[in-house]
């Protein structure tokens, strides 16, 4: 590797895997290096943004970055996406359906513009959106070389309908969890979210990831199985549900 993750402005997590918060809505985008292969989960909330995240994975990977992986279809997780042109992209199936429809797209947008991105941007990322061609029901392997393979799991819907944890085998074990946590606020529900589900998908990132892991929010600092276990209790309290 040519630079640390640390002068970059990243997070180490485990050998070769870490993450970044990005400004304004402190948005994880996290990476995953194989040998010759690397893999970014979330693609930050503009053009821009994903064009850095995109320039600093490849310098800490020392070579290009060839797999997206979306957790779920926000604009702060996937107005980016559109930087990593030639890479494989992976979404949680239907995601595609709701990034290719003209409404879904709007709903984007204006929900981009309402939480104060810049309008302009916003048209450019929209225009821009790439749309996952590689849908993910129940779990895929994915293999980016020497050794390195990771987890993608479709383990909602929840936060969203369309939602994909990752998660890195290893020592820590490492989960990607998108929006099904967070840390540095309340979980959000919107109009879009399954808050009857969400237990239930905790549950399952639980189990994917075990006692030990480290489970990566969408928005705020690294949490344990504890933390996630607590804000399960706390999202069945608030829904009503078991
Ligand atoms: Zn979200």
């Amino acid at each position: 590797m040519t630079v640390t993750w640390e002068e970059l402005g990243w997070e180490r997590l485990a050998a070769g895997v870490g993450r970044c918060r990005l400004p304004v809505w402190d948005c994880t985008a996290g990476l995953v290096v194989g040998a010759g292969a690397a893999l970014v989960i979330d693609a930050g909330p503009s053009l821009a943004e994903g064009s850095r995240v995109r320039a600093r994975a490849q310098e800490i990977a020392g070579h290009r970055v060839t797999h997206l992986a979306l957790t779920h279809p926000h604009f702060d997780h996937v107005f980016g996406a559109a930087a990593f042109a030639g890479a494989e992209v992976f979404g949680a199936v239907g995601v595609e359906t709701v990034l290719a429809a003209r409404h879904g797209r709007a709903d984007l947008r204006a929900d981009a513009v309402g939480n104060g991105l810049d309008a302009r941007l916003a048209d450019e990322a929209v225009d821009a959106l790439t749309v996952p061609h590689h849908h993910v029901s129940g779990e895929w392997t994915l293999d980016l070389g020497g050794g390195r393979q990771v987890l993608l799991a479709n383990v909602g819907p929840a936060h969203t309908a369309h939602d994909l944890a990752v998660l890195v085998p290893g020592s820590p074990e490492v989960v990607f969890c998108g929006d099904l946590v967070e840390e540095s606020g309340e979980p959000q529900a919107g109009p879009d979210a399954v808050p009857s589900h969400w237990p239930a998908a905790l549950d399952r990132l639980l189990e994917l990831g075990g006692e030990d892991a480290l489970y990566v929010p969408g928005h705020g600092a690294v949490v344990d199985a504890a933390f996630v276990r607590r804000q399960r209790d706390a999202l069945a309290g608030r829904f009503g549900v078991s």
